[in-house]
């Protein structure tokens, strides 16, 4: 692994994937992995994440970013399927602004079970200034 692909031996995701810190692992192929969170939001609530370093969804090429959620949607439907969730969130933090800790790239899968879970996973803003929308539009699409 460490010869074949990208790899940080200071990241934990990276040792997860290599084998050196174990995990509960629930899928695995060549590219990918999915474990169980060792802190989870809810039962079931699962990572899935390349097996190559990539520090965050911005940089994860399209192949594995394909992969990686085909993945996450499978995990989604055993969630639903196998422990009666009723639904489920699918979340990728980038970098500390937005709540990610680990710098590896990964999927967060979260099934939901109770709307009184109280997971506040709700981005609504509180904006308090009055946005211009299509000049907000355009300057993302200026990037694409
Ligand atoms: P984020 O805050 O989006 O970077 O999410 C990182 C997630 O990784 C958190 O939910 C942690 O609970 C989880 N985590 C950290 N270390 C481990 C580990 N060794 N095994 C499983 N999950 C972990
Ligand atoms: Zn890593």
């Amino acid at each position: 692994m460490a010869n074949k692909h990208n790899f940080d031996p200071d990241c934990i995701f990276c040792k997860i994937a290599d084998g050196k810190i174990p995990c509960l692992k629930i899928y695995e192929d060549e590219d990918i992995l999915a474990f169980l969170d060792i802190s989870p939001s809810s039962k079931g609530h699962a990572l899935v994440i390349t097996k190559e370093h990539f520090a965050n969804f911005l940089v994860v090429p399209h192949d594995l970013l394909a992969k990686a959620y085909e993945v996450a949607q499978k995990i989604g439907q055993a969630q639903v399927s196998q422990l009666g969730a009723k639904g489920c969130n699918i979340i990728t933090n980038v970098n500390e602004i937005a709540g990610q800790s680990v710098k590896h790239f990964h999927i967060h899968v979260i099934p939901r079970y109770d709307p009184n879970d109280g997971l506040e996973l709700n981005f609504k803003p509180k904006m308090i200034e009055k946005l211009n929308l299509p000049v907000l539009a355009e300057e993302i699409k200026k990037g694409l």
